[in-house]
């Protein structure tokens, strides 16, 4: 984990998720679906289907999951195609921050318990684990893992309901934070978000030879794309979505509220800033979209211009700042006509571990593994460079430095989100506040300074609001850049003590 930590210097994220019901290949398209979302965890990857077994009489489940990336995880067709039998399956794409690799910790988790058989994948941040896991040892409950899904299992489990759906319900209503789950039952996929909704959460469907349909629910449409599934809508914020058999042959969905009173949602702007791939449509709207709106209000709020109207390079830091660069050069043009997109930095995407010579700069030398500059964009260019976030800055750090190496004549860098300076309670790995780079330093020159660059801007919190869809009842959290979190967080509850 230290080493993914080390090697990209952004916030990681803890986990995508899939659920398929009603395909004859549920194990196959969970793996395709799981692939396309790599992005959003690449420590571990799981498999559980459902199927009915003959000779029992009764469903039993099946499940394979590994440490490594899905295509490591699954190495063996065998896997998906013998192993996992059944028409329906959840899947998981795992990242946190320690314990990782124990093989307990994967995802997803299955439980046989007093009212039958249930399997759990989450997407998210428990922000009350350290008492609810009190209260469970109270209880009498034994826990196998170290992850705060496991505490979910365990209050479904303790719940006096009669009905899997009240028994969920009820666990729900217990737990705080961030969460996006798939959970299988012998005859349901059930989708629920919680009541603010900080993880998307998105429902697609595929039609089948008979006229039926199998539905998908995926952590980001990019999953419905690869396996040829149309969306049909997002899990809103605080509902829980069952799909069953009737779901497939007529569409409808049964819908349950987690709390009473649905709150105003606060969707993770961080999603449309660097998290969610641009292919993907989060929340109700193209990340590409409002990604390219970024880089478009960066320009207006900080235009580039330079005397003789000499020509500004702007390139990106590829691939996440691909598209706001774009957007900015378009609108920098009216500022500065001789404003250019360019290529400038070729990322390696075949990176795995580095072994580093004695005496080299491990950190430089990452960096350069993974980017190249393009010499003849830079060379006596002057280059705008622009990105999604900065967080320690060490990447930052060594990225000019290896751009400095190409000679530019100048060198300017520009942000699309604000300074980070708090952690973040709800999924994302934030560093401490110690760690991140804009805590060190007054203000943004500084940071430019400490960065090497020429000038530097970070957009404005105002400004970044401005960029982002506004929907009715929707709102968004933006702690890791203001310091105010919409749900309150156990202080003395380390965020990821549940993951040991
Ligand atoms: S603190 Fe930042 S990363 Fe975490 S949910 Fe809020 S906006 Fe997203």
């Amino acid at each position: 984990m230290k080493k993914i930590k080390e090697e990209i210097d952004k916030p990681l994220c803890n986990c995508g998720i899939v659920g398929v019901f009603n395909h004859p290949q549920a194990a196959v398209i969970s793996y395709y679906a799981l692939h396309s979302l790599q992005h959003r965890g690449q420590e571990a990857a799981g498999i559980t289907t459902f199927y009915y077994d003959e000779q029992k009489k009764k469903m039993r489940f099946s499940t394979e999951k590994g440490a490594g990336l899905v295509l490591d995880v699954f190495s063996d067709g065998k896997a998906l195609t013998e192993n996992l039998k059944g028409i329906a399956a959840i899947a998981h794409n795992r990242y946190s921050t320690t314990g990782s690799s124990k093989k307990s910790n994967i995802q997803p988790f299955n439980m046989i318990y007093h009212s039958g058989i249930l399997s759990i994948a989450h997407n998210g941040n428990l922000t009350n684990t350290r008492c609810l896991r009190n209260y469970l040892h109270q209880q009498g409950a034994i826990f196998q893992t170290t992850t705060d899904t496991e505490i979910f299992l365990h209050l479904i489990a303790h719940s006096k309901k009669e009905t899997k759906i009240g028994q969920i319900r009820e666990a729900l209503q217990f737990v705080e934070g961030a969460y996006s789950f798939v959970i299988l039952t012998e005859d349901s996929l059930i989708a629920a978000r919680d009541p603010y909704g900080f993880r998307p959460l998105n429902i697609g469907r595929i039609k089948l030879e008979n006229g039926d349909y199998s539905y998908i629910v995926a952590s980001e449409t990019c999953a419905f794309d690869i396996v040829d599934a149309e969306f049909v809508r997002d899990v809103k914020h605080n509902e829980i979505v069952v799909i069953n058999r009737k779901t497939c042959e007529t569409g409808e969905m049964q819908s349950y509220n987690i709390v009473e009173n649905t709150p105003e949602a606060r969707h993770c702007i961080f999603e449309y800033i660097y998290f969610s791939r641009p292919d993907s449509q989060i929340f109700g709207h193209n990340v590409d979209k409002v990604r390219r709106k970024l880089g478009k209000v960066l320009a207006e709020e900080s235009p580039m211009s330079l005397e003789n109207n000499e020509k500004i390079s702007t390139i990106s830091v590829p691939d996440s700042a691909n598209t706001a660069a774009l957007g900015y050069a378009r609108i920098n043009q009216n500022h500065h006509p001789n404003t250019v997109f360019e290529i400038g930095l070729i990322r390696s995407h075949y990176v795995g571990r580095t072994f580093i010579a004695p005496g080299r700069n491990n950190r430089n030398f990452k960096v350069k593994v993974k980017f190249n500059p393009v010499k003849g964009v830079i060379e006596d260019r002057n280059i705008l460079m622009i990105d999604d976030s900065i967080v320690r800055g060490t990447t930052s750090k060594a990225l000019i430095k290896l751009i400095r190496s190409a000679n530019p004549k100048q060198l300017h860098m520009k942000i699309t989100s604000p300074q980070i300076k708090f952690p973040c309670f709800y999924g994302m790995d934030f560093p401490s506040r110690e760690e991140l780079i804009a805590n060190d330093y007054n203000s943004e020159e500084e940071i430019g300074n400490a960065l090497g660059v020429d000038s530097l801007h970070y957009l404005t919190i105002e400004k970044l609001l401005e960029a982002v869809p506004k929907d009715e009842g929707i709102s968004y959290c933006t702690a890791c850049f203001t310091g105010e979190y919409p749900v309150e967080y156990d202080k003395k509850q380390n965020k990821f003590v549940t993951e040991e």
